[in-house]
């Protein structure tokens, strides 16, 4: 089964209305690519990111949202909001949330049916610390992330899986190419197990300081969609290299 590479920008909290000059470079750079494109800003740009998009074959996401559709939780962006503004796919579960906002599983579970109701993409982060690596609990911790954060009734087109190693994340560091393939391989035996979840057809990206210079040796791995990308993202020239080396 093809599955076709995705390549998703995450910008955290980085990004101004000037850097609407990045967005204009990536859209004029983009060609023709295999890869499905897309770009995260942080929530004050989506809509005009959106706005300039359109009729580009780049998408547009947000970092987060809501479990609820709308209501008094001040500061909270809901899944119909993204949709409203025009984003298409959401990053839910990325380990700086779970870390900075002690967000669970069963909440990131939530959080993917809430985006699903309103017709958004849900990239489910999960991924090892270095001391959950280091005990020999990487492969359970990320099955146990699996389990808990991927609701039954995932599908290839509505859930993408990214794999981040949180000690690769914005460290320079990458996992090496047989952790690579040994973990996305088993992601789809731990995706398997989700009822409903068609685990050959569903995107497995790798996440953890992505760059033109390693992108083409992770993307060559069996079991490699694509990538979630940090800080390489935020340049035009780096992430159109990125997008590039997936074909
Ligand atoms: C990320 O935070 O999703 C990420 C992969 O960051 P970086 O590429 O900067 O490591």
């Amino acid at each position: 089964m093809a599955r076709r590479p995705l390549v998703a920008g995450n910008w955290k909290m980085n990004g101004l209305k000037a850097s609407r000059a990045e967005l204009d470079a990536m859209l004029a750079g983009h060609g023709d690519s295999r890869a499905e494109t897309l770009i995260c800003p942080p929530a004050t740009l989506i809509a005009g990111f959106a706005e300039a998009a359109e009729g580009h074959a780049l998408s547009i996401g947000g970092q987060d949202c809501h479990v609820n559709a709308a209501g008094a939780h001040t500061g909270d962006l809901s899944a119909a909001m993204l949709a409203d503004a025009g984003a298409t796919a959401v990053i839910l579960g990325h380990s700086e949330r779970r870390a900075d906002h002690g967000e669970s599983d069963a909440l990131v579970r939530d959080k993917v049916e809430a985006a699903w109701a309103e017709g958004l993409t849900a990239i489910i982060c999960v991924g090892e610390t270095e001391g959950e690596r280091d005990a020999g609990e990487a492969f359970a911790v990320v099955a146990d992330q699996i389990a808990g954060s991927v609701p039954e009734g995932s599908t290839p087109d509505r859930t993408v899986i990214a794999y981040e190693p949180v000690w690769a994340i914005g460290t320079g560091r990458t996992a090496s190419i047989s952790d690579i393939a040994s973990m996305h391989a088993r992601i789809r035996t731990y995706l398997a197990a989700v009822p409903g979840a068609d685990a050959t057809a569903t995107r497995v990206l790798y996440g953890g300081s992505v760059k033109p210079g390693n992108a083409a040796e992770i993307f060559e791995v069996a079991d490699v969609d694509g990538a979630l990308v940090g800080g390489a993202s935020l340049k035009a020239s780096d992430y159109l290299a990125i997008v590039a080396a997936a074909g």
